[in-house]
């Protein structure tokens, strides 16, 4: 297949040239390495007019052996400075790659993140730019000054001694051919490793953040099986490299050393005969050896050439990955109605979850919105975050549509407290400050944590705000992350809150301090919140009923009773689960 079209080359050359540093760069450390083979090509012609002036005169030339040494010093200084070149040039690509990459996944949509396991694009941008990072700095000169060396030396070698260069290209043609096949099998083992290793990362990144649930629902034996099929996979694939090695090395041994020796027997005739001078013969040596390494080092160029191609393809296939719809209308959300219109959704792989779906929040009021649990509450309010476009229908802002919105603009002007209320690893102050542009106030910050009922309990951690509080904020309790969250949210001064069950983790006592909080909030602000409790629903002002989707009334709450069986019945119900709670504490 020609290199253009092999998909993963082609990957490989569009990822270079996507991030590649600047062509002066590029020109200077080309121009270094031909430099710098030069004058390596250069080393044995003077070695060899030194030793045939030594053999013909039987003087040794001190001015020779100083032309020699300054050609040797000067080849070390420029392969030092070729090497810093191309390790910028590596690292430089490198750093480009990983903050393009970054930011394209980052960009894409929250489908994107619910199929895939989040250790994936983790491990591209970290493993997979480290292997095209080590193809451009260390292979690629290699590679580079390799095959000049080749070339040149073949060159000079033929005007030498065509004779002894033409036993030892064929020599060379022969070796080359023979590992062809090895090279081609390992770079298909390498591509199978790098797939194995990444699904293996994925999955333990997630196993071990989850380690809670493995441990209490004892799924240990079941996942150390799964890992141990993986390791297995990885190490039959290793096994296999090392098979297809061990074939190879000795082939290539063997076919080094019968060509030096061809070369060496050869050449050691024709100074006997006296058809050589001893220094073409030395010459001839130090060439060869010019030869057998830049060969031996394509062998290698052509495994991480391969290895690359298959991280490029990978990295292909995210940047493939289309981005999140981002619009550049710039809505603003306070004072206007907020018109949720025919809205149609389903999952991916899932049946429709919003089913013509029609409601209004009223700007500056509040909105409740009371459903079973899977009725597709949480749905609603990734749609209204703009997480997922709405396969039909459409939420309008005043009069604008929010699927043409700047979509990072209009969450600027939200704020969002998920029932869960996931919270960062880093301190109690970094989550609270997150996403904000300017740093709150000491007042600010305080009157948050007041305000989400959270003030008494930093007051008694030692290191107040400065207090750590673990990967997703396992050490604190689920009511501490809701009351943490809010205070987020509240920081933000949102224009449209956005609240999901967010009482549902908090006892009585924090729940009456919160609804105050919420209800103060609220105050001026277009609400929506998805309530299960009897105290959030009346102090709405208009509540919606939904119902597998849809929207099946809505009205004051003494309406609803009266004139909705399906409302009542879940307001009994959440009434009797509030007492018997209530009873039980
Ligand atoms: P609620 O918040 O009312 O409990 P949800 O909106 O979470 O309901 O769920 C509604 C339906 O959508 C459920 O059937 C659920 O399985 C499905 N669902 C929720 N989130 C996803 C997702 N990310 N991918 C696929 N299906 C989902």
């Amino acid at each position: 297949m020609p290199f253009s079209t092999h998909p993963n080359y082609a990957a490989l050359w569009s990822i270079l040239r996507r991030t590649k540093p600047t062509n002066a760069l590029i020109a200077i450390t080309v121009a270094l390495i031909i430099c710098a083979t030069g004058l390596s090509l250069w080393v044995p012609l003077l070695t060899k007019a030194w030793l045939d002036n030594l053999s013909a005169t039987q003087q040794f030339s001190w001015s020779a052996l100083f032309g020699l040494a300054a050609a040797l010093i000067g080849g070390g200084i420029l392969s030092g400075v070729q090497y810093h070149q191309l390790g910028k040039l590596g690292n430089l690509q490198k750093r480009n790659l990983r903050n393009e990459l970054f930011d394209h996944v980052v960009n894409l949509p929250i489908a994107f993140f619910d199929r895939t396991l989040s250790g994936e694009p983790a491990n591209r941008i970290v493993k997979d730019t480290e292997i095209i990072e080590d193809l451009v700095s260390n292979q690629t000169a290699s590679m580079l000054s390799g095959l000049l060396q080749l070339l040149g030396s073949f060159f000079i070698l033929w005007f030498l001694d065509w004779r002894l260069t033409a036993v030892l290209f064929l020599a060379i043609v022969l070796s080359f051919l023979a590992i062809l096949p090895f090279t081609a099998k390992l770079a298909a083992i390498s591509k199978q490793q790098q797939d194995s290793e990444a699904s293996l990362m994925a999955n333990l990144t997630e196993w071990f953040a989850q380690i809670r649930l493995l441990r209490s629902a004892t799924a240990h034996s079941q996942i150390n099986q799964e890992v141990q099929c993986k390791v297995k996979q990885l190490f039959t694939l290793a096994m296999q490299e090392v098979r297809t090695v061990a074939m190879m090395s000795p082939l290539v041994n063997t076919a080094i050393m019968a060509s030096i020796i061809a070369v060496l027997g050869f050449g050691a005739t024709l100074v006997a005969k006296q058809q050589m001078t001893i220094g073409t013969f030395v010459a001839f040596i130090m060439f060869l050896l010019n030869i057998v390494f830049p060969v031996m080092q394509l062998s290698l160029f052509a495994a991480a050439f391969n290895k690359a191609a298959g991280a490029a393809l990978r990295l292909a296939e995210l940047f493939a990955e289309p981005k999140r719809h981002l619009g550049n209308l710039q809505l603003k959300i306070a004072g206007q109605d907020i018109q949720l219109h025919n809205l149609n959704f389903g999952y991916d792989n899932n049946a429709a979850v919003l089913k013509g779906l029609d409601m209004t929040l009223a700007a500056g009021k509040t909105t409740a919105i009371v459903a079973l649990s899977g009725g597709g509450k949480s749905t609603l309010f990734a749609l209204l975050q703009g997480f997922y476009q709405a396969k039909q229908g459409a939420i309008y802002i005043g009069t604008d549509n929010l699927a043409e919105a700047d979509l990072d603009h209009y969450l600027a002007q939200t704020g969002y407290v998920a029932q869960d209320a996931p919270v960062l690893s880093g301190t109690l102050r970094d989550n609270l400050v997150l996403g904000l542009d300017a740093l709150p106030s000491a007042e600010q910050l305080t009157s948050a944590l007041n305000d989400a009922d959270l003030y008494e309990f930093v007051s008694t951690l030692p290191q107040g705000l400065e207090t750590f509080v673990g990967e997703r904020g396992v050490t604190l309790s689920g009511g501490q992350r809701q009351r943490l969250a809010l205070a987020r949210c509240l920081l933000r001064k949102p224009n449209l809150l956005l609240l999901d069950e967010v009482t549902a983790n908090l006892d009585a006592l924090s729940e009456t301090r919160i609804q105050h909080a919420l209800a103060q909030a609220a105050q001026g602000r277009t609400t929506l919140i998805a309530a299960h409790r009897l105290s959030t629903i009346l102090s709405a002002d208009c509540i919606y009923v939904m119902e597998f989707g849809k929207i099946i009334g809505q009205g004051n709450h003494n309406a609803l009773m009266q004139q909705l069986p399906q409302y009542k019945q879940l307001i009994d119900k959440q009434f009797r689960l509030e007492q018997q709670n209530s009873y039980d504490s």
